[in-house]
């Protein structure tokens, strides 16, 4: 249902629209660590309860596996490397959001006020910038250093208060001895204890609590958006969260693991050994369904901060990760880095009040920004390329590896296509086919087995890059409006 009013507004007559929208999104968070979407492990119970009110997206995709990518195609609904000949994860993807229109920016010119508690430094004012299309921008990020600038409240990491000899000591022990650098770091963990790079969803919800409850605030024309960080790797879960799922292992050792899948399979120091990698696996698996439980639980306070406050049932409300993350399934940690399923399938689910429940179809965040338009009534402009969410049979997804990696700068290219995926690394000229129905682990290629079926399908997609560079073309001989 949409409400209209018509307001005279000094000398016109104006449409006021009414309904107000929440956006909250969860960095890294996959779908099948959820309870949700059917994990054996019960980590989204209060999710699990707005199964009746919410149409729950069973598989939804992200047309990029990182921050930068994820939030271009929600929140611009164009593809994430478009405009871009070079890397968007350099200091050039702060100008990206000058050629294309945001979501927050469209419903500003509709009378909306927009609201953003960002946690993200990627998305900051010191990176996309997303955050600063919104009228309120609260930039909720401790300790972050980012393009040289420090961010408020340093917290960093608990090295920076060691000793300088002490702490060149630790770094080059890490390479040579791990077993023992950790020993070493957990003792001082204990000690000490051990700070937390993001804000955390409490934090975060004490902010939001601080502003929706304020006098001021009323729920009139609202777009508020809300990230988490706390299914970002590092993983740090508090311990009662972790004792949940394993009693035998502290919240700093998972720190720990963190920190050598960071090391051997991010910056490639493939020498370095420790404890059995399956031990390794298990205590990263405990840490992140920790910190999903917990993030669950703080959705759970938000909904009642929304309910304290009064907000109108007919809010739009949507939920979703903005790419998910790898525990060494295909050989890697963490994401950004390839277009799996791990990295791409992410959690969605939206309460319209058009659909509830469990959905079989296949979306894409690209729809994102266009259903919520079509949901207000407000006509989507000619730059966003997507619809409002329908199944998609054909979805296609690119990213460029981001720094520290040894494949950096890699332009990697997928199209899903039915029940396959074709990925295409456009840099080493190298193709994987996948058949997700029979294999949706993605383990063997058959690109080579099912050459001709693989040539339509890279046809598809080289028509596909075509269409885009030929509606770049366009865009930046048309205004963006
Ligand atoms: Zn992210």
């Amino acid at each position: 249902m949409i409400h209209l009013v018509l307001k005279l507004n000094s000398s016109n007559w104006v449409i006021e629209l009414l309904r107000n929208i929440v956006i909250i999104t969860i960095d890294s968070l996959r779908p099948d660590h959820m309870s949700l979407y059917g994990y054996d492990r019960d980590t989204t119970p209060f999710l699990r309860s707005l199964v009746n009110e919410f149409g729950i997206y069973k598989r939804a995709y992200s047309n990029g596996p990182n921050t930068i990518t994820s939030f271009i195609a929600s929140f611009t609904s164009t593809y994430p490397i478009m405009f871009l000949s070079k890397d968007p994860n350099t200091g050039r993807h702060r100008y990206v959001l000058k050629y294309r229109i945001t979501l927050p920016e469209i419903l500003n010119k509709y009378g909306y006020e927009t609201i953003a508690f960002n946690t993200n430094p990627y998305l900051s004012k010191y990176r996309l910038g997303l955050s600063t299309k919104f009228t309120k921008p609260f930039e909720l990020l401790p300790g972050i250093t980012i393009a040289g600038k420090k961010t408020h409240r340093n917290s960093l990491s608990l090295f920076i208060s060691l000793a300088k000899p002490f702490k060149s000591f630790l770094n080059r022990l890490k390479f040579k001895n791990y077993t023992l650098y950790a020993y070493i770091r957990s003792f001082y963990h204990r000690l000490y204890g051990a700070s937390r790079p993001y804000m955390t969803a409490e934090e975060v919800n004490n902010y939001v609590r601080k502003y929706i409850m304020s006098g001021d605030f009323s729920w009139k024309n609202k777009l508020i958006w809300i990230h988490y960080m706390d299914t970002h790797v590092p993983y740090y879960p508090y311990q009662r969260y972790l004792n949940v799922f394993n009693k035998s292992v502290s919240a700093y050792d998972a720190l720990i693991a963190n920190h050598y899948l960071y090391l051997k399979y991010i910056r490639s120091h493939k020498n370095i050994r420790w404890i059995d990698e399956d031990e390794i696996i298990k205590i990263i698996t405990d840490a992140y369904d920790a910190l999903v439980l917990y993030i669950d639980d703080q959705l759970k306070e938000l909904f009642k901060i929304f309910e304290d406050s009064g907000m109108p049932e007919d809010t739009i409300i949507a939920i979703f990760s903005d790419h998910g993350d790898e525990h060494l399934e295909h050989g890697s940690f963490s994401h950004g880095h390839s277009l799996y399923e791990e990295l791409v399938r992410i959690a969605f689910l939206l309460k319209d009040d058009i659909r509830k429940g469990y959905i079989d179809d296949r979306v894409q965040l690209l729809d994102f920004s266009p259903h919520i338009l079509w949901l207000l009534g407000i006509k989507k402009p000619i730059q966003m390329m997507g619809s409002k969410l329908l199944h998609r049979n054909t979805i296609y997804m690119e990213t460029i590896v981001p720094p520290i990696r040894r494949t950096y700068g890699d332009v990697i290219r997928g199209i899903l296509y039915e029940k396959y995926k074709l990925i295409y690394n456009e840099t080493r000229n190298q193709y994987e086919l996948y058949d997700l129905e029979k294999d949706p682990k993605e383990s063997l290629n058959i690109y080579m087995k099912e050459l001709d079926f693989s040539s339509k399908l890279i046809n598809e997609l080289r028509q596909f890059i075509k269409n885009i560079k030929r509606y770049e073309v366009k865009l930046k001989l048309t205004s963006i409006f």
